[in-house]
């Protein structure tokens, strides 16, 4: 099935109105500037949102990207600006979180994966969006479902899936992952083809992952190989037991979190 087929196969699974308003997180790189793409061309009410994370001239040049991509779709863009929102740019708040923790250190990319996914929540429900669609593919579906098998937490995978599996909250917005059965290779070919500006750098931080290690051993299987873990994931994952956990506030930023206070809040403070 080509990639286009399977875009709409998926977006048919996630049952989302055209009318609905979708935000999507556009990182200014391919994968999210193809699933901003394909939904405008297949007539998805969206809107971009960009967190301007600070980090020197990478964020510079994904800045541009996002907004030339915005300007080319016709589609309203809002940026967040960390450093105004936040007090500092991400390298300085990464930072002072790692050298707050004694033991265990947070990676680089799991640090700011906790800020990017609760302004993303925050700022996608101030927008009054029915959901938020990002650009993750088969690949990384791949890497962080193995990357939990290899750190024996099966069950951190348990949200995973097109659509995400969350107690439904009405402070929380679904997230959607459009591209979740596409692989990388594809979207880069496409993004390509259709000359979209897109930024192939890497993010300069995301060097100490264990994540990147496995990414590295993932990219060396075949695709067919690939698609089966994809595939027996959904089964193991079927058979695991979700975290039932009630969804409450965060006490000191309101929130939604399984515990009293927030990952989010927990970092920062
Ligand atoms: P990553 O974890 O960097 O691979 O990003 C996964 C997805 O998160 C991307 O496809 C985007 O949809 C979203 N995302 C990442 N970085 C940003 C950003 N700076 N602003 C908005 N969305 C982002
Ligand atoms: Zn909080």
């Amino acid at each position: 099935m080509n990639l286009q087929s399977q875009f709409k196969k998926t977006l048919r699974k996630i049952k989302l109105s055209k009318k609905d308003k979708i935000i999507v997180a556009l990182s200014g790189g391919k994968d999210s500037s193809v699933t901003a793409y394909l939904l405008k061309k297949f007539g998805y009410n969206i809107e971009g949102f960009h967190i301007d994370l600070k980090i020197g001239k990478y964020s510079e040049e994904c800045l541009e990207s996002v907004n030339k991509l915005c300007k080319q779709l016709d589609i309203k863009f809002h940026i967040y600006d960390i450093k105004k929102e936040m007090g500092s740019g991400m390298c300085y708040l990464r930072s002072a979180i790692q050298s707050k923790q004694k033991k265990g250190m947070l990676k680089n990319c799991a640090v700011c994966g906790v800020l990017k996914k609760w302004i993303l929540n925050k700022e996608a429900r101030r927008l009054k969006a029915k959901a938020i669609a990002t650009g993750h593919h088969l690949d990384d579906e791949v890497q962080t479902f193995m990357t939990n098998i290899f750190k024996g937490s099966p069950e951190l995978s348990s949200n995973s899936g097109p659509i995400s599996k969350n107690i439904k909250d009405k402070k929380l917005v679904p997230r959607i992952k459009p591209l979740f059965h596409i692989f990388e290779d594809d979207i880069r070919e496409f993004s390509k083809k259709n000359k979209l500006p897109v930024n192939y750098d890497k993010c300069p931080c995301a060097i100490d992952s264990y994540r990147i290690q496995v990414r590295e051993f993932i990219n060396t299987l075949p695709r067919k190989d690939k698609a089966n873990i994809l595939k027996n994931s959904e089964q193991i994952l079927k058979k695991i037991k979700m975290d039932d956990s009630k969804i409450q506030y965060c006490e000191m930023c309101g929130e939604p979190s399984r515990k009293q206070v927030c990952k989010k809040c927990m970092l920062m403070e």
